[in-house]
């Protein structure tokens, strides 16, 4: 779990971390209090911001489901607004990377920018016309799980073939370990590396040994690249975006897996030459994203009229707290993952 004081341009004033105690509801409730109240009494927070690694509903209340935590239907913004007692947000950590990207980073001020983040899987984020889109029920941008190819490999959604089976740091780490299992020469430096045990290869190997120029490790990115430019290509037949803004673990793989996908994307794209091109950049801000965008999320609630369908209801006694929270520089998240 990582939180911060975030100010109104997205800088991180201070810092809170603490591991995610995984296995209980009331443990995260109790960690995230902690967070709060530590940060308090250094900086007058005004808001907090929760980007929650799970499914939120949207009304922003209640997390549907946590893959990683043991969020089940979690009323999380009612059991931590009895407990914090300023306004305070709750929303998929992915959509709070993609703000962050938005209102400071990579997409900055882009018409629609869609966000991909390839860690383990991919999560997904997208803004259209200054706003989020989370769908009708919340659950817009789990394009990770659209099916590239019929019948292949499962995917813990319980599908088959779904495009973060091809393009993430899974995908990567299952191909690398498999063509080591082969004993073909092909893998043999890659094997060194790891003291010859394929099952230890993990994303940062390959990422590390490609960046070194191993050429099988190349190969390998290559591969995630090139479906992950197939699959932005299939994202823009249906958004057009401006910008497509690539981040996560993979993506410090630089260009090693974006050229790749450029290459496919262009290869891919629906009108390709009789039409614009969405940009594919590199996200900007890493791990902090989220911490970023839950802050800003927060900021922009106070600020916007409380019956704005992006954040749901929004306690009409806070309305007087939006000029001051202008003024004042001081919002807060915290977030759980
Ligand atoms: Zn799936």
């Amino acid at each position: 779990m990582a939180a911060g004081v975030v100010d109104e341009d997205g800088g991180i004033l201070d810092r809170w971390q603490e591991p995610t105690p995984s296995r209980s509801p009331k443990a995260v409730e109790d960690a995230i209090v902690r967070a709060v109240e530590d940060l308090r009494k250094r900086y007058r927070v005004e808001a907090v911001g929760i980007g929650a690694a799970g499914w939120v509903d949207n009304d922003q209340a209640v997390v549907r489901f946590s893959p990683h935590l043991a969020w089940r239907s979690e009323p999380l913004k009612a059991r931590l607004s009895g407990r914090i007692d300023i306004p305070l947000i709750v929303d998929n950590d992915a959509n709070a990377a993609a703000w962050a990207e938005y209102r400071f980073g990579a997409g900055r001020g882009s018409s629609v920018m869609v966000c991909i983040t390839l860690g383990t899987g991919i999560g997904g984020g997208l803004v259209i016309g200054g706003k989020l889109f989370r769908g009708s029920y919340g659950m817009a941008g789990e394009w990770g799980h659209m099916i590239s190819v019929p019948d292949g490999h499962w995917c813990e959604c319980g599908n088959r073939g779904c495009w973060e089976q091809y393009a993430s740091g899974n995908a990567l780490v299952r191909d690398a370990r498999a063509l080591a299992r082969t004993n073909s020469p092909t893998a043999y430096q890659l094997l060194e590396i790891v003291g010859g045990d394929p099952d230890k290869i993990t994303g940062p190997d390959v990422t590390a040994a490609a960046i070194q120029g191993e050429p099988t490790s190349v190969e390998l990115l290559a591969d995630v690249g090139t479906w992950l430019g197939r699959g932005i290509a299939n994202l823009a037949a249906a958004l057009d975006p401006e910008v497509v803004v690539i981040g996560g673990g993979v993506s410090a793989a630089g260009d090693l897996l974006l050229s790749p996908a450029q290459r496919a994307f262009s290869r891919t794209l629906t009108g390709r030459g009789f039409r614009e091109e969405a940009r594919l950049v590199l996200a900007r801000f890493g791990n902090d994203a989220g911490l970023i965008g839950a802050a800003d999320l927060a900021r922009h609630a106070m600020i916007e009229p409380p019956d704005s369908a992006q954040f749901g209801f929004w306690p009409r006694r806070r309305k007087r707290r939006a000029s001051k929270a202008r003024r004042r520089r001081q919002p807060l998240r915290t977030r759980a993952q």
